[in-house]
């Protein structure tokens, strides 16, 4: 029933990028590309064919210690603390444009490496490409405050960076991610080693190359490749690091900042989530219908901000079950590179196994399977877009995030109701509701524990402009916004006896 497209291509119509071709991938340390001192490698697999693509270097705690050094030698050095804030905005022009010059290769690598449509990657680099130039408008805007003083005296303050940042993040939006870290930390005069998730690692190693071609001094920017018990470990124990920005799991995100406690390093955490998605009797049912669809489908259920939990009211959950289910059936799966995807494959098979582990889960708690559910016939790791019904807000299946294509499906009657289950969660990253009623738009969105509400919209991102985050376990800190320059800065408060 959705298997629509090829759900995979024939080889000859599979990209293959020169980049993939040759020795395993190197570490970017101090502007060289060097291999791990062990020669351990990790490889790093397409999930479309379960193919290896290449291998990538895996660093120990040795490579950590030279990245490390490497970025405060350049945090240090002339050629970046001295550029003024006008040079540094040019840098991270330059940034922006070899990225947008090599578009369709970066979106390439990213849907070979973690299954994303190619629609969906194209649209992860335009989306990055912004985010590099919107922060590159910064450097020149960052003010410090003159502060009311007593007579004889003059106190202000200013802004500087923290020094060394590493940044960590997840396998679902690399690219992206990467640059919500590199972005501002650049912006605000900081070095940084990046250790993207191994699953993959491809498209911040060829930033890494691209980033060769512009004027960025050398070691402002290091990559490390590795898995996060080492690699990782090694970056968030290091007494040399001034701050983490970690996007991942909540479970590894407590850990993070545990374990990054010895030098009180800076942390940001941007965490999971298993939102909800409100749907109100009033609503444009057909919109919601679309955007509930949406919001737990796109990138294949592998989003921090999927609104995996929809609340609909009632009066309308047979007439919204209908629509939804209308939708569910224009999301075909298969190969990222058919024009004709939606939805790709899960990005792992240990993760196909984890999300497909929930359908039993789901069945043993009582409730009922109503979309999707079962697998496939063709081997591969395609999930269908799944759809649980007979939901309480206590189930597992309603309290964890399964992070694939999988939603419960749950009613309300009344605002109170409606506010007190949503907020049910130890998770508070983002929430929609769907209604055409303004004060009960804003009713709601005052209630919801969420770091992010849209109103009759589902994911929209801003490039930058406004602050991302999440509430209780989905996270401490923002990123984007005016918060992430405090979070990339120290305020100095200077006070001077005239
Ligand atoms: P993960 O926590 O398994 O891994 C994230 C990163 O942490 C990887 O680079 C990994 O190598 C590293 N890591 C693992 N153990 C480590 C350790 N001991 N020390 C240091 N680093 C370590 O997460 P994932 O499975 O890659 O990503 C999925 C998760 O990320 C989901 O929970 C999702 O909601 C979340 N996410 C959040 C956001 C957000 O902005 N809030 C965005 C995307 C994804």
């Amino acid at each position: 029933m959705y298997s629509l497209t090829p759900l995979v291509l024939a080889p000859a119509d599979r990209p293959s990028p020169a980049f993939l071709r040759g020795e395993p991938k190197k570490l970017l340390i101090g502007g060289e590309w060097v291999p791990s001192l062990s020669g351990r490698t990790i490889e790093t697999v397409d999930p479309t064919t379960e193919e290896v693509l290449t291998a990538v270097a895996a660093a120990g705690p040795e490579e950590v210690d030279r990245a490390v050094a490497a970025a405060r030698a350049a945090f240090e050095a002339p050629s970046w603390a001295a550029l003024t804030p006008y040079q540094r905005s040019q840098i991270l022009l330059q940034i922006a444009q070899v990225m947008e010059e090599n578009a369709e290769e970066l979106a390439t690598l990213e849907s070979l490496d973690m299954g994303a449509p190619l629609f969906l990657s194209r649209w992860f680099v335009a989306h990055s490409v912004e985010v590099m130039r919107h922060y590159a408008g910064w450097p020149t805007k960052i003010y410090g405050q003159t502060a009311p003083s007593e007579p004889g005296q003059f106190h202000y303050t200013v802004r500087q960076p923290l020094g060394v940042v590493v940044g960590i993040t997840g396998w679902n939006g690399p690219l992206l991610q990467a640059v919500w870290k590199l972005a501002p930390a650049l912006a605000t005069g900081n070095t940084i080693i990046l250790k993207p998730a191994q699953q993959s690692p491809l498209t911040a190693l060829r930033l890494g190359e691209l980033l060769q071609d512009t004027d960025l001094p050398r070691g402002v920017v290091n990559i490390v490749t590795g898995d996060g018990g080492v690699t990782g470990e090694a970056l968030i124990t290091h007494p040399g690091v001034d701050k983490v920005s970690f996007t991942g799991s909540t479970a590894v995100g407590k850990h993070v900042l545990q374990a990054s406690s010895g030098n009180l390093k800076r942390v940001t955490l941007e965490l999971g989530g298993k939102s909800p998605n409100i749907v109100f009797s009033d609503a444009d049912l057909k919109a919601a219908a679309a955007g509930a669809a949406l919001g737990f489908l796109a990138g294949t259920g592998q989003g921090c901000v999927a609104g995996t939990r929809i609340f609909v009211e009632e009066s309308v959950r047979e007439e919204f079950g209908r629509l939804l289910a209308d939708e569910l059936a224009t999301y075909t799966m298969g190969d990222p590179f058919h024009p004709d995807t939606r939805m790709g494959p899960l990005a792992s098979r240990r993760h196909f196994e984890r999300v497909t582990s929930y359908f039993d889960v789901a069945r043993k708690e009582g409730a009922r399977l109503r979309h999707g559910g079962e697998l496939p016939a063709e081997p591969g790791l395609f999930v269908p877009p799944t759809v649980i019904d007979n939901v309480t807000n206590d189930m597992r299946v309603a309290q964890e995030e399964i992070f694939g294509p999988v939603a419960a499906l749950m009613s309300f009657t009344d605002e109170a109701e409606l506010l007190r289950l949503a907020n049910d969660s130890d998770y508070g990253l983002a929430s929609a509701v769907w209604t055409t009623d303004l004060a009960r738009a804003h009713r709601i969105a005052a209630g919801l524990q969420a770091g992010t509400v849209w109103v009759n919209t589902y994911g929209q991102m801003s490039a930058g402009t406004v602050p991302f985050g999440g509430f209780k376990q989905s996270g401490i800190g923002r990123e984007h916004g005016t918060d992430v320059l405090d979070a990339f800065t120290e305020t100095k408060t200077v006070m001077i006896q005239l």
